[in-house]
């Protein structure tokens, strides 16, 4: 199909978005009306009509599988080498390359290290360990701190005087000794990604001048989420050509908790004058009826946008309302009904979706698919890269590129065993902090012999001389060539099958590696996401380079989206509604729709149902032809099993449109506690 024929099959509010590429564009619709649709059809739009190299154009979101989505349908529509050099990736991806292209600016050395959530939580212990023991809690509420901090681009320096209160202040102080850290481990965390780029681009013209001179064209999805610091990224790269498109939706506001900004709605407009705002009003996926709960739910929310979302997809079936007795119920019914409707339906497995609020409630879910032999793909559950052995072969792989890397050092110097024990390892980091010398360095170091018996040394350097070894013949040539020769050498294998209960478990955990290192491989050779400043850096990269270019690329995807292969087979989708973000499924289950589960707990007591409700419009405007929402009476929570009511959300939908199946609970309580002692045994039979 040619391009012209493209946006002939758009609607003329839609081509307008399209056409329109001289100045500042942003498209506000809601959930359905073919946003995501303008943003990929006008990358092809620049490239075959406007004649833009793609290489000019960095379209961004938010997952990783909505980039991934997005780039399989912009590539249907290009031919040949039209894409070669586009970037289509999610925000943090744009910032690491951003990173990649400028270490030397920012003052960090080739093979830098990116600290997933875990390895920042090991560094605060660390640091606040100094001042008082701490416990977890107090650790997660510090990383949140800084995390909220970097969203809102507010620098070591800064944070005291925003600090509100004594843990806040407290926080400052943790906040500039991390950082100062970070930067001595060559390492960066999550939220630096966006944020060294922006105070990069914001303190350094030439480098801003060569970033603008390289992107030409921006296109933004679901800007509503943009936090302050990718916002200005935005606006840094964009603010002298004034050219980019942004579409989003504040209705579908979602994660204010992690930073975002709807208000950068508000912001756009300001701070581009001539923004050209288009609307969308015809929705394109779901039936009338699902429309019409998705407009009453999210008509109890104040609005600064009006819309009006129609569709021509006729009215479809009413939206069920299934209640089941307690949780284990709700799972069985879902399961048992997907069995029969994909064949009533003539639907593949592929077209069901389920949602929830908590990745806990898939638990029970999963056992009953299981029980059904349904396959089905868990989104964001227990991943690829949160089992040992992927954690373990990541480790060597960052220890490789960044020997600097005291995490991954510490992982993996005693696997396979190397007989190096923790009171070593304790001397060695006092020696280290003393010196100012990661791990791996002061293994090196000549006055370690006096601190540590000799036996210790020589075991040490073995390591570090095996790690050297590999990392000279990385270096020398075949890079993926040395990591094989690496895990064969030290006899990963051999390693997990004394590990493991089973030798098929130990098997499997071995065809993980291979698959991780075979991702590696394909990664260097594809580099999909390279958009070095220039071109000529792109061609002078050297084979190590694009190793560790590879080697962090897959850091991050595991922080991303903590998921390995590319799963399109079919299989029944399991996600939590915040993932859901822009897809779309024939049939959808949204799961618990309960006070305190959805509004969440968390939100009714810190007065933000405003955002659930916008949840669970998300949740609803993913279905297409049938909607089926579910809840339980009783549901098991801190070990005991207790009653649910009915989510207020409930009541804000259509009641004409709601076809209920079972009553929510009116019963007297005795009964009630009768039939939780059935539900209990109903479980502990279910658990085994
Ligand atoms: P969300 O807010 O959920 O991200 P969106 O506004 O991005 O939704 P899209 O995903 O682009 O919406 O489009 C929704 C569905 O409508 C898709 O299946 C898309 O192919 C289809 N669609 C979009 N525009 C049109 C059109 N003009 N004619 C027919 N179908 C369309
Ligand atoms: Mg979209």
């Amino acid at each position: 199909m040619s391009i012209k024929q493209r946006l002939a099959k758009l609607n003329p509010r839609q081509q307008e978005a399209v056409r329109y590429i001289d100045g500042p564009c942003l498209v506000l619709a809601g959930a359905g009306s073919g946003k995501t649709s303008v943003i990929t059809t006008k990358i092809a739009y620049l490239i075959q009509e406007c004649g833009m190299s793609a290489r000019r154009i960095a379209a961004v979101t938010f997952t990783n599988k909505a980039a991934r989505e997005m780039k399989e349908r912009v590539g249907t529509m290009l031919k040949g080498k039209e894409g070669h050099g586009l970037t289509v990736s999610t925000f943090h991806t744009l910032g690491l390359n951003v990173i990649r292209g400028e270490l030397k600016a920012l003052g960090y050395k080739p093979g830098f290290s990116l600290f997933d959530s875990e390895d920042a939580k090991a560094l605060l212990r660390d640091l606040m360990n100094k001042d008082a023991q701490v416990d977890a809690d107090q650790i997660n509420q510090v990383q949140h701190q800084i995390s909220a901090w970097k969203n809102d681009l507010i620098l070591p320096g800064q944070a005291l005087s925003h600090a509100a209160d004594e843990n806040e202040q407290y926080a400052a102080r943790v906040y500039e000794a991390y950082v100062r850290h970070l930067k001595a481990y060559n390492a960066v965390d999550f939220d630096d990604l966006i944020l060294l780029p922006v105070v990069l681009l914001r303190d350094n013209p030439d480098v801003l001048a060569r970033w603008r001179r390289k992107i030409h064209y921006m296109l933004v999805d679901e800007y509503q989420d943009t936090n302050v610091s990718q916002y200005l990224l935005v606006k840094l790269l964009m603010e002298e050509r004034k050219t980019f498109t942004v579409v989003g939706d504040d209705d579908q506001s979602i994660y204010a908790w992690r930073g975002a900004r709807p208000e950068n709605l508000v912001t756009l407009g300001e701070d581009f004058p001539r923004l050209n705002v288009i609307k969308l009003e015809q929705n394109y996926r779901s039936t009338g009826t699902i429309l019409r709960a998705a407009n009453t739910l999210i008509a109890n929310n104040p609005h600064v946008y009006e819309k009006t979302l129609w569709s021509e997809m006729g009215q479809g079936a009413a939206i069920r309302v299934v209640v089941n007795s307690h949780e284990e119920a709700e799972s069985e019914r879902v399961a048992s009904e997907i069995l029969t409707r994909r064949i009533k339906e003539r639907a593949e497995w592929r077209d069901f979706a389920v949602l929830y609020r908590g990745n806990f409630q898939a638990r029970l879910l999963e056992l009953k698919l299981q029980h059904y032999q349904i396959p089905y793909k868990l989104s964001g559950g227990t991943s690829f890269f949160s089992r040992n052995e992927i954690k373990d072969a990541m480790a060597y792989l960052r220890l490789l590129i960044n020997p600097a890397d005291d995490n991954a050092f510490l992982r993996i110097v005693n696997v396979p065993r190397r007989e190096i024990g923790p009171g070593t390892l304790e001397k060695l980091a006092n020696y280290a902090t003393e010196r100012g010398a990661s791990l791996f360095a002061a293994c090196h170091e000549l006055g370690l012999e006096q601190q540590l018996p000799a036996r210790a040394v020589e075991r040490l350097g073995r390591f570090t001389h095996f790690i050297d070894g590999v990392r000279r013949r990385m270096d020398g040539g075949d890079a993926i060539a040395a990591i094989r020769s690496m895990l064969h050498e030290m006899d990963y294998e051999a390693w997990l099958y004394q590990n493991a209960s089973a030798p098929t478990i130990a098997e499997k955990r071995m065809g993980n590696v291979w698959i991780l290192i075979d991702q590696l491989e394909k990664s260097m050779r594809t580099d999909p996401e390279d958009i070095s400043p220039e071109e000529s850096t792109a061609s002078e990269e050297t084979e190590t380079d694009t190793v560790e270019a590879a080697i962090s690329r897959l850091v991050l995807r595991d922080i991303l989206e903590q998921q390995a292969e590319e799963d399109d087979t079919d299989k029944v989708q399991l996600l939590t509604m915040h993932a859901s973000k822009g897809l779309e499924f024939p049939h959808v289950y949204l799961m618990g729709l309960e006070e305190e589960l959805l509004p969440h707990r968390n939100a009714i007591e810190a007065g933000t149902v405003e955002e659930e409700r916008r949840l669970a419009y998300v949740g609803i405007t993913r279905a297409r032809r049938t909607l089926t929402l579910t809840l339980a009476r009783q549901r098991k929570a801190f070990g005991e099993l207790m009653d649910c009511a009915p989510s207020r959300f409930l009541d804000e939908l259509p009641q004409e449109d709601l076809e209920w199946e079972g009553q929510p609970d009116r019963e007297d309580p005795e009964k009630k506690q009768a039939r939780g002692k059935d539900a209990i045994a109903g479980l502990r039979s279910l658990l085994g």
